[in-house]
């Protein structure tokens, strides 16, 4: 409410000034203020908070509907999704969108070498991430699971089916969010909208500035607590946050496990990092990013990065750094209270 008090006092000043200048004191209807509309979705297990500047409640409504219909087309928890019967049979007829976004997924699979590898989904189970009936299976238990585990013999067919090896499932939670938030972005601009903010639980997704021309300004979530690492300001782009706090239990031993998997091992990923933020043009890249380099750990995460270029990174460490890409390091603002030793990525290993 503070903001919109601000927002109106500032289109006021704003509509003096003008009045001022265009020499026209008889003309009293004040300018109207900047109009923004938000819409609140629980999908996908997160809550989603869609901010548009202009557009309709109409348009919002059918972001909502693109958002029930991905969820309901993709979920694995849903029997009923396409995904769902696929991991059942084995083999299904994909509708354009899920096949769409099983293609993209399983290139960004290729290109991390495995790191993100959609067909992990057994292994999550099997340590009860999806239910939170967490238990730590035995060395035997995640060998056989891993026998199935391997993106690479995913086949899509020509008619748009989809075979999966046997025993093998795919669960596309670590990219939907990201494939979601470009999607939305394409639906508001084709209706008209040129400023708006997206937040899908830990993934931001920015539009066209502030409608007063200056950036978004997003906050890093810090992955020790509920405050901020810093802030991060943004005209256009993604940015997607993969941290090991986000679903996590400590085991009768006192090991804290996460939902980030090594498909490698078929154990949660100990890289050494303990957050990931990708910051990019396209959610679905940095979504599958955030997880696939939280998977390879720093060093190999840094190489990844200067082979690619595509993305800008900020890495937190288990041993307390935050490490940041050159290009990041000039748009954060780091918290006044910041635990973390700030430090620059080498451009060159
Ligand atoms: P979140 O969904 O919490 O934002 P991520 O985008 O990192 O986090 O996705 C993690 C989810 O993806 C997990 O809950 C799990 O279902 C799945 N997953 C875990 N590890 C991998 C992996 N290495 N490759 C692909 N999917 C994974
Ligand atoms: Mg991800």
């Amino acid at each position: 409410m503070k903001k919109l008090a601000m927002l109106l006092l500032l289109a006021a000043l704003l509509a003096g000034c003008g009045r001022m200048k265009t020499k026209a004191p008889e003309v009293t209807e004040t300018q109207a203020p900047v109009e923004w509309r938000e819409r609140s979705v629980f999908a996908m297990d997160t809550l989603m908070q869609l901010r548009l500047y202009g557009g309709t409640e109409e348009l919002l409504d059918r972001a909502q509907e693109r958002i029930f219909g991905l969820e309901e087309r993709i979920s694995v928890t849903l029997p009923d999704s396409e995904i769902g019967k696929l991991n059942r049979e084995g083999r299904a007829c994909l509708s354009p969108e899920p096949l769409a976004l099983l293609d993209s997924a399983l290139s960004l699979c290729r290109e991390t070498d495995g790191a993100l590898d959609i067909t992990v989904y057994p292994v999550v189970k099997a340590w009860g991430f999806t239910t939170g009936n967490y238990r730590v299976p035995s060395a035997r238990e995640r060998d056989a699971l891993l026998a199935a585990v391997d993106y690479s013999e995913v086949q899509i067919l020509t008619d748009g089916e989809v075979v999966l090896p046997s025993g093998a499932q795919l669960d596309l939670g670590a990219v939907a969010k990201g494939y979601l938030g470009d999607l939305l972005c394409a639906l508001l601009r084709e209706g008209g909208v040129e400023h708006a903010i997206l937040n899908l639980g830990g993934n931001v997704q920015v539009m066209g500035g502030k409608p007063d021309g200056s950036d978004w300004r997003v906050g890093i979530r810090d992955p020790a607590g509920d405050g901020l690492l810093g802030t991060l300001s943004l005209r256009e782009g993604a940015v997607v946050t993969s941290g090991g706090y986000e679903r996590c239990f400590t085991d009768e031993d006192g090991n804290l496990w996460w939902h980030i998997m090594d498909p490698g091992t078929g154990m949660p990923a100990r890289s050494g990092l303990v957050s990931v933020t990708v910051v990019g043009e396209k959610g679905l890249v940095c979504d599958a990013l955030s997880t696939a380099l939280f998977v390879m750990g720093e060093e190999k995460a840094l190489a990844w990065w200067r082979a690619r270029r595509e993305a800008e990174l900020a890495l937190v460490t288990e041993d307390g750094r935050l490490v940041l890409t050159p290009g990041l390091a000039a748009r954060f603002s780091p918290a006044g209270n910041l635990a973390y030793t700030l430090e620059a990525a080498d451009e060159e290993a």
